[in-house]
């Protein structure tokens, strides 16, 4: 709160109601609260990076449309010859641009619920009005709420998260393409953990006129360099190129992501070693008395337990940081997140955690 009289005044109410997206200093502890692959590149190939990074010019702006990393994303990710590419600061700035184009006066965001957080932040403080439909209690899409919401609010655009996070779990392919058949307006397949999901919706989009996949790179191990992609025609990302400001990834990222991609064998053997490590997480949980964890085709695990408000304080205390969902309440009332890691660090957590249960 604040006593200077223009902040009152002059920020939108709605502005002024939200909270930042938080995100908590881990100081020295193992970071398994953000989806981040633990895995780094090989030393002989960060010395090969590094000299790439000595050609950057600095002193110029980037390529604005980032042809070069655009092909080799094209390659690397197997994105269609027919379809385009938009690049986002993240896929946190694609959200953006997508709900900037189409906030019209009265036109409404929808999203399943409990799902990625932005899509209501976003829609929140670009002024549009958002509406949550909660999901079925196994958090697969609720059809019956889905169609009556998607009838009567007529959403300009909905974002599904395939698989979703915090829930983790991949949504019915057939209720996917029925909201898509029959929402009025875009919709947005989500795809930010598809290395881990190893399915997507990318063979559709020309299926769909009314579709659009986005990704990241994120959590593939790349995710310090904040670079999202949305896939789709060129009729919709035309008009979202109108959006996005100019240079939006910045040289390095353009040079680095490029350069990664080059390698992209490196990251898929990374991630084919973290949905082994999942498999081998998701059974040590739920052997643990006490706990359910559920189902994930991404790199985390959603697990509920008692007092979980309390067992994440403990883990915390005992240097090992994780997601709290239980503060959200509702579907995720005792619910915690993890991140799948190396198995060194998913038994440092494990140890904890059967320590903090005793
Ligand atoms: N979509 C989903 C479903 C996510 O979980 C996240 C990150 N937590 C993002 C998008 C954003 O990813 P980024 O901005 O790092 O590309």
């Amino acid at each position: 709160m604040t006593d200077n009289p223009y902040i009152k005044k002059l920020v939108r109410d709605e502005v002024r109601a939200l909270s930042a997206y938080h995100v908590p200093n881990p100081g020295n502890a193992t970071k398994l609260d953000a989806m981040e692959n633990p895995y780094q590149f090989p030393p002989e190939l960060v010395e090969q990076w590094l000299t790439v990074l000595k050609g950057a010019d600095l002193n110029r702006y980037p390529d604005p449309s980032a042809q070069e990393l655009k092909q080799q994303l094209r390659k690397a990710m197997q994105i269609p010859d027919n379809m385009e590419l938009l690049l986002g600061n993240g896929s946190d700035e694609i959200i953006q641009i997508i709900i900037m184009a189409l906030a019209k006066s009265g036109a409404v965001v929808m999203a399943s619920e409990p799902t990625f957080v932005m899509y209501r932040m976003i829609a929140t403080f670009c002024n549009v009005d958002y509406a949550g439909v909660p999901l079925a209690s196994n958090f697969s899409l609720d059809m019956p709420a889905m169609r009556m919401a998607i009838k009567e609010q007529q959403p300009a655009v909905i974002f599904l998260a395939w698989p979703n996070n915090p829930t983790g779990n991949l949504f019915d392919e057939a209720d996917v393409i029925e909201i898509i058949e029959t929402a009025p307006g875009l919709v947005v397949v989500d795809e930010a953990y598809t290395s881990f999901a190893q399915v997507s919706f990318m063979d559709k989009l020309a299926d769909y006129e009314n579709l659009v996949v986005m990704r990241t790179v994120s959590k593939s191990g790349l995710a310090g360099l904040r670079l999202g992609y949305l896939a789709g025609s060129a009729a919709w990302l035309n008009e979202f190129d109108k959006v996005r400001m100019p240079y939006n990834i910045n040289i390095l990222t353009q040079l680095s992501a490029k350069f990664a991609l080059e390698h992209v064998d490196v990251l898929d053997d990374q991630a084919a070693k973290l949905r082994a490590a999942r498999t081998d997480l998701m059974q040590s949980l739920n052997e643990i008395n006490g706990v359910e964890a559920f189902n994930s085709a991404a790199n985390f695990i959603l697990f509920r337990l008692d007092n979980a408000s309390d067992i994440f304080a403990c883990l915390k205390q005992h240097n090992i940081l994780i997601k709290n969902l239980d503060p959200t309440g509702g579907a995720l009332a005792n619910c915690l997140r993890v991140t799948v890691s190396t198995p060194e660090e998913n038994n440092a957590f494990l140890q904890v955690l059967k320590a903090c249960l005793a």
